[in-house]
C-alpha cells in the first residue's frame, strides 16, 4: 500500500483526529500515487495514523477513513460503517427521515446520504469516495431494501476533484416527487430538480422551535424555497403568512404545500427578490408580528466572506424593521463561515442601526442527525436564532 509521510509539524492535527491531509503537508509519499486509492498515513517518524483515500488532483491530498490498521478498505467497510450511520441515527430518535451519512462527521468523507422513509438520495462529492458507489448502494440495499436510490452528484465541488457532474437513479427508475411527513404535516419533496438533495433536513427541529410564536400572527417569510417553515406556522395557528423565494419552481412547489396540508387561504408564497421587496415595505412602513429569514450561504469561501456579512447584517436589517414592537425575527444563517459569534455580532450590528432592542428566545444548531463533531468546526454549519424585536 501506498506510505503518506506526514510533516513533523502536521503529525498532531492529524493524529489527534482531523482526517484531511493538505497536499503541503506530506514530507514525502512512498509508492506510485493513483487518484482515488487507498493510501496508508503515518507520521514523520513512521508511526501508523490511518488508512484513507487519495487525489493528487486535490488540495486535500488524503482524506481519513479509518484510524485502525486491521480495517480493510473493501465492500464490507462500507456496509459496517453504513450501518454504524443507520444505529446512531435510531440512538437519537432519527429514524423516518434524517441525513443517513454526514460525511466527516461520521468517518466517510464527503459522503452525503439524506433519507426520506423509504428513499434515499446519494452524493460522493471526491474521487476517492466516488469509486466505493456501489459497495454503498450495495450496502444500502442489504439494510433498508429501499423505494429509490437517487444520486445528486449535480454539484461544482467535484470539479475540484477532477469527476463530472451527474444525477440519475442508482437504483430501478422512481417517481421521483417524494412524499414526506414532518412534525405530522406533509411536504413533496423534488428529489430529482430540487435544491441540494430536495429538502433541507438540517432545519426539521428548527421549524418546531417556531409553533408557540406564530399563533394568531400574521407571518412573513423570506428565502422559503418549498414553504416548510411557512406550513409549519400555518398549522400552527398562524393568522395569515406570505412567503417569498427568487425561485418561481420553489414558489409553485410552495404553494402546492400549502394546498397539501390544507392551509392555502391563509398560506400563499409569490415569487420576489427579498432585498428588493423587504426594503420597500420598510419604506411603506409594513409590519408583521413574525418575521422569518432562512437564506443562502451568500459565500462558499473565507476569501469573500465579507460578501457574507453584508449579506446578512442588510437583510437582517431589513427584516427587523418589518417586525412590529414586540413581535418576533426567526433568522438563520447556513454558512461554517460565519461562527455563531460572529453572526450574532452581524445580527447586533443590524440591531443597532434598526435602534431596536433584542430578547433572545431560542439559539439552536442544526438537528442532531447532522452531527457536530468537536474539533472540526466545519461540521458546525447552522445558526437558528428567534429574537423579540422590542
Ligand atoms: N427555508 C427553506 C430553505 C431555504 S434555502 C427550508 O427550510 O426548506 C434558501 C432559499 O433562498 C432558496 O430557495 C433560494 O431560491 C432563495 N433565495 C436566494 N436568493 C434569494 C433572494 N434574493 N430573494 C429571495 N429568495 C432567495
Amino acid at each position: 500500500m501506498i506510505k503518506v509521510y506526514l510533516k513533523r509539524k502536521i503529525t498532531p492535527r492529524v493524529a489527534n483526529g482531523h482526517p484531511w491531509v493538505f497536499n503541503n503537508e506530506v514530507e514525502k509519499i512512498e509508492g506510485e500515487v493513483l487518484g482515488g486509492e487507498t493510501v496508508e498515513v503515518l507520521t514523520h517518524d513512521k508511526k501508523f495514523i490511518g488508512k484513507g483515500y487519495i487525489n493528487p488532483k486535490s488540495q486535500i491530498l488524503v482524506r481519513l477513513l479509518t484510524r485502525k490498521k486491521s480495517d480493510e478498505i473493501n465492500e464490507h467497510f462500507f456496509y459496517r460503517e453504513i450501518l454504524k450511520c443507520w444505529e446512531y441515527r435510531q440512538q437519537i430518535g432519527y429514524t423516518e427521515n434524517c441525513r443517513l451519512v454526514f460525511g466527516e462527521a461520521d468517518s466517510l468523507p464527503q459522503l452525503i446520504i439524506d433519507k426520506f422513509n423509504d428513499y434515499f438520495v446519494l452524493q460522493t462529492l471526491t474521487l476517492g469516495m466516488d469509486k466505493w458507489k456501489p459497495a454503498i448502494v450495495e450496502a444500502l440495499n442489504t439494510i433498508f431494501s429501499p423505494k429509490g436510490i437517487y444520486e445528486r452528484n449535480d454539484v461544482p465541488v467535484r470539479e475540484l476533484e477532477g469527476l463530472p457532474q451527474h444525477k440519475g437513479f442508482l437504483s430501478a427508475p422512481f417517481d421521483t416527487n417524494i412524499l414526506i411527513n414532518e412534525n405530522g404535516f406533509q411536504f413533496r419533496v423534488d428529489i430529482e430538480n430540487g435544491q441540494k438533495t430536495g429538502y433541507f433536513l438540517d432545519q426539521q427541529d428548527n421549524r418546531k422551535a417556531i409553533q408557540h410564536i406564530v399563533k394568531g400572527a400574521e407571518v412573513l417569510g423570506a428565502f422559503t424555497y418549498t414553504g416548510t417553515f411557512e406550513v409549519h406556522a400555518a398549522k400552527y395557528g398562524a393568522k395569515s403568512v406570505l412567503g417569498l423565494d427568487i425561485s418561481a419552481n420553489a414558489v409553485e412547489q410552495a404553494n402546492k404545500n400549502a394546498a397539501l396540508n390544507n392551509v392555502q387561504d391563509i398560506c400563499r408564497f409569490e415569487t420576489a427578490n427579498a432585498f428588493d421587496v423587504l426594503k420597500q415595505w420598510g419604506k411603506d412602513g409594513r409590519q408583521y408580528d413574525v418575521v422569518m429569514l432562512d437564506p443562502p450561504a451568500f459565500t462558499k469561501s473565507r476569501e469573500t466572506i465579507q460578501k457574507a456579512i453584508t449579506g446578512y447584517k442588510e437583510i437582517n436589517l431589513r427584516g427587523m424593521k418589518l417586525v412590529k414592537p414586540g413581535g418576533f425575527l426567526v433568522t438563520s444563517s447556513c454558512t461554517n463561515l460565519v461562527n455563531e459569534d460572529l453572526f450574532l455580532q452581524i445580527i447586533d450590528m443590524a440591531a443597532k442601526d434598526a435602534r431596536r432592542k433584542l430578547r433572545q428566545v431560542v439559539f439552536q444548531k442544526q438537528s442532531a442527525d447532522h452531527p457536530i463533531v468537536r474539533g472540526m468546526d466545519n461540521t458546525h454549519y447552522l445558526k437558528f436564532l428567534i429574537v423579540q424585536v422590542q
